[in-house]
């Protein structure tokens, strides 16, 4: 049975991009500066490089309904998939009971859980968050600045800020997000956004026109060894994820871009299951503290902010940075949680095993 979904603006995807991209068209708000946050103060950069960018989902939704919808031969299906398999036949999935074979079967089903087991420090993190579009009684926000991190508030055993996307003088979503390993109720961050818009913005009135919640899972690679040969995880079941920083939106259009790439080419759609460079190198140390020593999260970041410019971060982020750049950045960061987490990682063993891959 098919069942179309009614579309709803469930998320807004962000990213920087010194490029064009296939959504030029549909991006809903640009900025050219950034803030961050903190008790040392705000520091407010012009990126050089980059722009900042909002994609509405709803608008993401419809645009990409109204290309596939330019390929006549195309059998869209709705419905709850129970299984996504492979026999002597082929990959498969079960579709309301249904099961469909095909030459490959691209999966990227993903449900993300409530919490990671607290007690293996191989079972990751989750970003989660919960945010709200607000109208302001009165002009509070700097349209021209969003602020990507606001840290201001006492953190506890795990790091924690509010992130703000202004799109007027009235106008923004604000919301706030967790490194940890479980969620929490909903009442906590709804609670804890009224005290923060009455805190820093003064606001006690104000219209909410939409919430948006979002659970993200921080883990490092290698994603689970894929036991189909014909089935290609997607997105975040296919690791797309940068796991310190839940990005992924972009990462997903560079892999799609390459699995197309490969089919025009009459080769196996399947990209390497993980990277292994220096940069999960570096995403390894950094999860490591921020599940082991959340606290330190924030004097990182501060450290971070406060002494590189913004477009050096957000290359790094990008994981385009030189050796070079990446010096100059590392130099700025307090070494000591760094050289404890190598040791934890590497000290012992010499081979990194505390990350675990995605359940199947
Ligand atoms: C609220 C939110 C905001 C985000 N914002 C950003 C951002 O600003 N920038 C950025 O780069 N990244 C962001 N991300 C991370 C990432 O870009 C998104 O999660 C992105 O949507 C991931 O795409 P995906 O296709 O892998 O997974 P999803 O978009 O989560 O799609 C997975 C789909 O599979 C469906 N599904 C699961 N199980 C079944 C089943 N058994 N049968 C049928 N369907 C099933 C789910 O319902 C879901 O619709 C955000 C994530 C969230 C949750």
């Amino acid at each position: 049975m098919d069942k179309s979904p009614k579309l709803r603006n469930d998320r807004t995807w962000c990213f920087w991009t010194s490029a064009p991209t296939s959504f030029d068209d549909i991006i809903a708000h640009r900025w050219d500066r950034m803030a961050y946050r903190d008790e040392r103060g705000e520091r407010i950069d012009h990126l050089q490089s980059y722009q900042y960018q909002l994609l509405r989902g709803i608008d993401f939704y419809r645009h990409t309904q109204a290309a596939l919808a330019d390929f006549p031969g195309l059998d869209i299906r709705y419905g709850n998939i129970q299984e996504v398999g492979e026999d002597r036949n082929g990959p498969f999935v079960i579709l309301e009971g249904e099961k469909i074979h095909a030459s490959w079967v691209f999966n990227s089903c993903y449900t993300p859980p409530a919490q990671v087991d607290r007690q293996s420090p191989k079972a990751g993190l989750l970003q989660h968050f919960l945010g709200w579009t607000v109208r302001a009684e009165r002009e509070v926000f700097d349209p021209h600045t969003p602020v990507l991190m606001d840290f201001q508030e006492e953190q506890g055993d795990f790091a924690h800020f509010y992130y703000l996307l202004p799109f007027s003088r009235r106008e923004a979503l604000v919301e706030l997000t967790y490194f940890s390993p479980a969620v929490l109720p909903k009442a906590t961050y709804r609670t804890k956004l009224e005290a923060y818009l009455k805190r820093v913005y003064s606001l006690d009135r104000y219209e909410q026109l939409e919430e948006e919640y979002g659970v993200i899972p921080m883990q490092g690679g290698p994603v689970d060894t894929n036991p189909h040969p014909h089935v290609v995880r997607l997105g975040t079941l296919g690791g797309a994820v940068k796991p310190t920083t839940g990005y992924a939106f972009l990462r997903i259009q560079e892999q799609t871009r390459q699995i197309v790439q490969l089919l025009e080419a009459g080769e196996p759609p399947k990209l390497p299951a993980w990277r292994h460079d220096r940069f999960a190198f570096y995403d390894d140390l950094l999860l490591y503290i921020l599940r082991e020593q959340g606290h330190m999260g924030k004097a990182i970041f501060s450290r971070l902010f406060h002494h590189n410019p913004m477009d050096r971060i957000l290359t790094f982020l990008n994981e385009q940075s030189n050796l070079v750049q990446e010096g100059l950045l590392f130099s700025t960061l307090p070494k000591r949680p760094f050289f404890q987490a190598i040791w934890a990682l590497y000290g012992t063993t010499g081979t990194k095993t505390w990350i675990q891959p995605f359940p199947g």
